[in-house]
């Protein structure tokens, strides 16, 4: 499903990704561990085209089912981004516009890639809350992000990730700002999104406990 051939990664003329490459096969859970200023979130960054202004993929291929998707330009990137490859991050307020309701952060996610009522956005949102095993998903879809905890935040965060049903989900670090109490909640929701969907997920995460209870494979960076 991804392949990643030598990839090499520089900002400006700092290389910070050198010959990298991994693979991540449908429904399989690719963790990578590795210290800090490793790499680790240059490299999840980069399969969405999300290095910004000073970052560039130097050499390499980074293949998204047999497409080469390493250098698309923005508006076919655009079209990856969300719908087939969704991405999650250590902060999950970083997903979510504080003033919208969840419903909204929903709807929001889901029209970027085709017309949608908000009704429809609504109906599936809770559909996916129900599906993920969150607790009383209308009293979650009418709250805003900060009236939801640390750990809520980031399952609904994941559930919002989940809106198009893509076929990878990125996840950088996405316990690593919890509790260790909320963090099994964030791994089970992971676990059951793998079930359910068979979605493969591709985890950066110091927590050996996590990679351990969850991927398949690892790699260390
Ligand atoms: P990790 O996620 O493993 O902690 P990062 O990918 O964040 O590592 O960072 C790898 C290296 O790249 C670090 O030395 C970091 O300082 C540098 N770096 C990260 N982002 C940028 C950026 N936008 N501009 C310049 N250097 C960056
Ligand atoms: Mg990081």
């Amino acid at each position: 499903m991804l392949n990643i051939t030598d990839l090499n990664i520089a900002y400006k003329k700092t290389q910070v990704v050198r010959d990298l490459s991994l693979h991540v096969a449908p429904g399989e859970i690719v963790g990578i561990v590795g210290e800090s200023g490793s790499g680790k979130s240059t490299l999840i960054r980069s399969i969405l085209g999300l290095l910004g202004s000073g970052g560039k993929v130097l050499s390499g291929q980074i293949v998204f089912e047999g497409r080469e998707i390493q250098n698309l330009k923005k508006e076919p990137m655009r079209k990856i981004r969300g719908k087939e490859i969704a991405i999650v991050f250590q902060q999950p307020e970083r997903s979510f516009d504080p003033t919208y309701r969840i419903e909204n952060q929903f709807y929001e996610s889901m029209r970027v890639h085709g017309d949608i009522s908000k009704e429809d956005a609504r109906e599936r949102a809770e559909e996916l809350l129900l599906e993920l095993n969150l607790p009383q998903p209308e009293q979650i879809l009418k709250a805003y992000p900060f009236e939801l905890s640390g750990g809520m935040c980031q399952r609904v965060a994941i559930a919002v990730a989940m809106a198009h049903n893509p076929r990878l989900l990125l996840a950088d670090e996405p316990t690593s700002a919890l509790d260790v109490t909320v963090q099994a909640q964030v791994v089970q929701v992971m676990m059951d999104l793998r079930e359910k969907f068979d979605t493969s997920i591709l985890i950066v995460t110091h927590n050996m406990g996590v990679v351990a209870y969850m991927a398949d494979m690892v790699g260390v960076m």
